[in-house]
């Protein structure tokens, strides 16, 4: 029998005690501000029970997690003709890289990266207004949380919008190769707002509950794309970082520079933790270490 409550406080515990945090994303100033002494996580398990640990409630941005969202509204609406603009491949390279796009016919490598991402985005902007989309998103996300005050923080997105150079450099070049259908401008203000939607990790936690399929899953989406969704968070979620977290945790997860990860455990459960220092890949440090305490701890995996 797992003892998910004291395994959760004791990783609490042993976290809270962490010297060396890593280091805040402050490429968005707004993220810089953010106190690294934080660390929170939360699970739910498919019978509905949850359990929490340190910040579990102090709201976070999600920054890249958002992704898995997008995506899975994405895939609901276009079905397979997304693959046709995005590919299911790891890069191995940064986040925000925009070295194999030249190369690769300005076709991003998989919808995790920010390439992808923009392109998953475009594809429900398709000639909505972005608030339109930004509110179908939210109501996705509410959704599958089951929590309406699920919001976008506004001064996230607007410093991201000040200093998103880099995300509207890849906008641009895919527009040329006319992997984007909506001016580039509309597609990163739609992006950097769904980016800046918070949740904390329960909220977090709730909103994976989809991915763990079965009745679990609340049939937001089919079996078949809950399948493709984890198989991406395994292979690229976590970028260029992606083969060691699942070496080391051997679960599907997803990221995001907000210091945010969701986990999901097939079948069994959805967990979010947040500590906003970052390893060199961009990936939470301490929520990393955390995520592999748990999957040794209660012997969830995918692999054995
Ligand atoms: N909004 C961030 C960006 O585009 C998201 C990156 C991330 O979380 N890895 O740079």
């Amino acid at each position: 029998m797992i003892d998910l409550n004291a395994i959760v406080s004791k990783i609490g515990a042993d976290m809270a005690a962490m010297e060396d945090r890593g280091r805040v994303a402050d490429y968005i100033p707004q993220l810089g501000r953010v106190d690294p002494q934080q660390f929170g996580m939360a699970v739910v398990t498919a019978a509905g029970d949850t359990y929490q640990t340190g910040h579990a409630s102090t709201p976070f941005s999600i920054q890249s997690v958002s992704k898995v969202f997008t995506l899975a509204i994405a895939l609901g609406r276009l079905g397979e003709a997304l693959w046709k603009r995005v590919g299911v491949e790891p890069s191995g390279h940064a986040f925000n890289s925009i070295l194999q796009l030249e190369t690769e016919a300005g076709i991003p490598r998989n919808p995790f990266i920010n390439a992808g991402a923009l392109v998953v985005t475009d594809s429900i902007l398709a000639g909505h207004a972005p608030r339109e989309t930004l509110g179908e998103i939210l109501r996705f996300v509410r959704m599958s949380a089951g929590d309406d005050s699920i919001h976008i923080n506004r001064n996230v997105a607007a410093s991201e919008e000040a200093h998103g150079h880099l995300n509207r450099a890849l906008a641009n070049f895919m527009m040329s190769h006319g992997t984007l259908q909506n001016a580039p401008d509309l597609t990163c203000g739609t992006y950097f707002h769904q980016c800046a939607i918070e949740m904390n990790c329960l909220q977090l936690a709730n909103a994976g509950r989809f991915l763990m399929g079965g009745n679990a899953g609340q049939n937001l989406i089919s079996a078949e794309k809950v399948r493709r969704i984890n198989a991406l968070m395994m292979t690229c979620g976590h970028y260029d970082g992606s083969g060691e977290f699942a070496f080391r945790v051997g679960l599907p997860g997803k990221s995001g520079v907000g210091g945010g990860i969701l986990l999901i455990v097939p079948g069994k459960a959805s967990v979010a933790v947040w500590s906003p220092g970052l390893n060199r890949r961009g990936n939470s440090r301490l929520g990393t270490m955390a995520m592999e305490r748990l999957a040794n701890a209660t012997g969830w995996t995918v692999f054995v």
